[in-house]
């Protein structure tokens, strides 16, 4: 028995244990091993509880893949739901019909990417049954990398790979609009399982979940459970809501205002852009939406 330390990520913790994953560093000279490390072990330089995504050292030994986890790597952020440290990207997925997109919810989504700093793609599925260019002008125009694709005929899930390639990914979206089958298709397996919205909530009751990273062959993680990222909007200020629709940053600076809530405001940059076609309509009457929303959640 012979232990080394190496370098790896965290990519489930179930009965106790935590798996570490080293294939993202065995070209450094590591290992392309899973080791697994007793979740009660001791993390000797600090006092912090693994989480499902980090980065960490474990000194283990290579033949009976066995290991203690010896440090844990400072995060980048921490998501609640699902609980994993270190998304380097969200997938917003939207359905081109079946369900109808539902554009304020996509924004929504968006807008807790941005205050997450975290990358967004968006991904317009379902393109077999609906064209998609429409709702792709929108979310293109505001600097999303947007797929139209389809996880039926598999249209685009090359592209969709390639953005997945070096991150980890959280995929978010209302349910029925495909999530479970576009993870299917990109990661290989028929691991996620997929249908109608009322026969999966039934059986959905009866089987806990783990969050779990797959590592994908083309590289990069997907997180195994889809994220609502949800925005709790009370004590938000206009400008704050501004940030969240990163296009518009560009058309702050011609508001005559320096406090201009781009609502009902004489020379503002936001709706002149608007009325120009610049910015979508659809995107701008989500951050109106967003800004009443804050605005009321303060009041109370
Ligand atoms: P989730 O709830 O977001 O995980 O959605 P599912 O992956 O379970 O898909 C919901 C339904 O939409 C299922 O009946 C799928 O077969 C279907 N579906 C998923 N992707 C596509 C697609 O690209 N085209 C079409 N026509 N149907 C799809
Ligand atoms: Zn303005």
């Amino acid at each position: 028995m012979s232990d080394k330390k190496y370098k790896g990520r965290i990519i489930k913790g179930v009965g106790g244990f935590y798996y570490v994953d080293t294939a993202e560093y065995a070209s450094e000279g590591g290992e392309n091993a899973v080791f697994e490390c007793p979740a009660r072990g001791r993390f000797r330089k600090y006092k912090q509880t693994p989480l499902v995504g980090d980065i960490v050292t474990v000194i283990a030994d290579n033949l009976s893949k066995k290991g203690v986890v010896d440090e844990i790597l400072p995060r980048r952020n921490v998501l609640l739901r699902p609980p994993v440290a270190n998304v380097t990207q969200m997938a917003v997925v939207i359905a081109a019909a079946n369900p109808r997109p539902n554009l304020y919810l996509t924004d929504k989504m968006l807008a807790a990417a941005q205050a997450a700093r975290i990358d967004a793609v968006v991904c317009v599925n379902k393109t077999d049954i609906e064209n998609a260019d429409v709702i792709c002008e929108i979310y293109k125009s505001a600097g999303y990398c947007t797929i139209p694709m389809s996880a039926s005929d598999g249209t685009n899930v090359d592209i969709l790979k390639e953005k997945l390639n070096g991150n980890i990914t959280v995929f978010a979206g209302n349910s029925g609009v495909g999530k479970s089958s576009i993870l299917n298709c990109v990661s290989g397996m028929e691991r996620f399982e997929t249908g109608e919205i009322s026969s999966k909530a039934e059986r959905g009751r009866h089987t806990t979940r783990h969050t779990e990273l797959v590592r994908l062959d083309s590289g990069g993680y997907i997180i195994d459970t889809p994220g609502f990222g949800t925005i709790d909007f009370s004590g938000i200020s206009p400008s704050e809501c501004v940030s969240f629709f990163k296009e518009f940053e560009n058309y702050t600076g011609d508001c005559r205002f320096s406090d201009c809530r781009h609502m009902t405001e004489p020379d503002c940059g936001i709706t002149a852009a608007v009325e120009r076609g610049d910015i979508a309509k659809s995107r701008y009457e989500s951050y109106v939406r967003m800004l009443t929303e804050a605005e009321s959640a303060g009041k109370r």
